[in-house]
């Protein structure tokens, strides 16, 4: 920062109701930490904000003196958009308050909660909304990209459940965005990222779900994971809304229900959830059991709130990771030998391949219907690279990337655009996909200046 930017700070924390973090403060260095610990950015100013009019004069702040601005959710997004260097980050992890009204099945979250914060608040009441698989996700960003998990075929993207949102915008303006308020706004908000405000408050539609649902992991042998996956991809056309299964191949961790030779061994696991009685569910699961000759299986009628958290001890933060991803409209032979490849060379213990499973309610809504544009994605893969030690950087980051290369004949060419890492600028037209023109004229509204450009940016028309 400029001497001048550094005499201004001072005005800044007049009236703050939050905490201002500067370089040297003890508090510094975990304000500047976030999930993916590749990123390394030191900000010159960390506004932790308490309430809407902190962030309001956050923004400010940083437009008046010129400093580069980025927004903190949960801090999850791989790309590390959540910081900068040198400029302010408005940070809202102080900011998770959540209101639910059972009745109106309507929650409000702050737009720095997590998604235990709203799985917690809407679980009280038997309700959700679907959201991601890792609990300590950021509402916030999960929700601007999109947003799914493990209710998503059932109920839609996280954005289909979007009705409305309080956002402060770049001028400093409080608007209230929804279906009938700034409705181009809202439009933008329901996939376009965090090009366009600071989003204080969201208000979520919701369900009844649970809240025990049957929910669990069935685990087969590596050496079995093409067989697996053809009869997988045959079972989840014939899935109802209701049934989710997802796959995730991997070096199994020592889980308890799995035996001790297994452990560090290849594995494709089954990921599954019935959001529905689970006696339909129990009858609908049986044949994945047949899929080979399982090696383990954890799978009961538990809450909802702890599934959602069981791949929470895979997730932890603090370790490096680095992710590809593709979008597939069907599963193809060709992929699962790459997958099969990519199984046999995995760089480290902790790294894995998702499919997630979308379909169902996703596909419904016209491409242009919400910024959110892959309807087509009937899966999501995830490519992710993950370990400890920053010497194995290299050898990992190329095996992510050779697996991606080999899997892109079979891939939509589309991608989701919160899995984008770092230095996939060049896929972010692509993740916008038909959307792209029309966001940038809302852009050009609510942003002409771009500053809320640390992000995946779409630049004003
Ligand atoms: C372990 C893990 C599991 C995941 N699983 C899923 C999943 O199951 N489903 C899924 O859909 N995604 C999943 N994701 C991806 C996730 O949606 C993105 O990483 C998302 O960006 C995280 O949001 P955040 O608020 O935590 O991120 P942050 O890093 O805090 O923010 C990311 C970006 O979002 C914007 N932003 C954040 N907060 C605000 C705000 N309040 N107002 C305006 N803009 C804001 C900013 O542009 C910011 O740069 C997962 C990510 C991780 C790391």
């Amino acid at each position: 920062m400029t001497r001048v930017q550094a005499g201004k700070i001072e005005e800044l924390r007049k009236g703050f109701q939050g905490e201002i973090v500067l370089p040297g403060d003890g508090a510094y260095d975990e304000a500047r930490r976030i999930w993916n610990a590749m990123i390394d950015k030191r900000p010159a100013v960390i506004a932790r904000c308490a309430a809407t009019a902190d962030v309001v004069r956050a923004v400010s702040f940083a437009r008046d003196h010129g400093l580069v601005l980025a927004v903190r959710g949960g801090g999850h997004n791989i790309a590390g958009s959540a910081l900068c260097d040198d400029g302010l980050v408005v940070d809202l992890s102080r900011m998770k308050a959540a209101h639910v009204d059972p009745a109106r099945r309507r929650a409000t979250i702050e737009g720095g909660a997590i998604l235990a914060d709203l799985d917690a608040a809407t679980q009280a009441h038997g309700l959700a909304t679907p959201v991601g698989i890792n609990s300590t996700t950021g509402i916030a960003g999960l929700t601007l990209g999109g947003g799914f998990g493990w209710l998503s075929r059932k109920y839609g993207m996280t954005v289909d459940n979007l009705e409305g949102a309080e956002v402060v915008t770049a001028a400093g303006q409080v608007v209230r965005a929804s279906a009938t308020d700034h409705p181009d706004l809202f439009w933008a908000l329901q996939g376009g990222g965090g090009n366009f405000g600071v989003v204080t408050r969201f208000d979520f539609r919701l369900h009844p779900v649970g809240p025990n649902v049957l929910s669990g992991l069935i685990v087969y042998a590596g050496s079995e994971a093409k067989r697996v996956l053809q009869q997988y991809r045959d079972f989840v056309a014939k899935s109802p809304d209701e049934l989710t299964v997802w796959t995730v191949l991997r070096q199994a961790p020592p889980l308890p229900f799995l035996p001790e030779r297994v452990h560090g061994k290849e594995i494709v696991a089954l990921a599954l959830i019935y959001a529905g009685d689970p006696k339909q569910g129990e009858a609908l699961i049986a044949p994945l059991r047949k899929f080979g000759t399982p090696v383990g299986e954890h799978v009961g009628v538990q809450p909802y709130a702890a599934w959602q958290q069981a791949f929470d001890p895979l997730l932890t933060p603090g370790a490096r990771n680095y992710w590809k991803s593709h979008n597939f409209a069907t599963l193809q032979d060709g992929l699962f030998d790459a997958i099969v490849t990519a199984l046999g060379t995995l760089p480290s213990p902790q790294c894995e391949i998702f499919i997630g499973a979308l379909g169902g309610a996703t596909m419904r809504p016209a491409p242009t219907a919400t910024a959110y544009s892959q309807r087509d994605a009937r899966f999501v893969m995830n490519v992710h690279g993950r370990w400890d030690d920053p010497a194995d950087d290299k050898r990992g980051i190329a095996w992510a990337r050779e697996f991606f290369r080999a899997s892109a004949p079979f891939a939509t060419g589309g991608v989701y655009v919160n899995f984008l890492t770092a230095d996939e600028t060049d896929r972010v037209r692509a993740a916008y996909g038909p959307n792209y023109a029309r966001l940038a004229q809302v852009k050009r509204t609510y942003d002409p200046g771009n500053l809320f450009r640390t992000n995946q940016n779409i630049e004003p028309a």
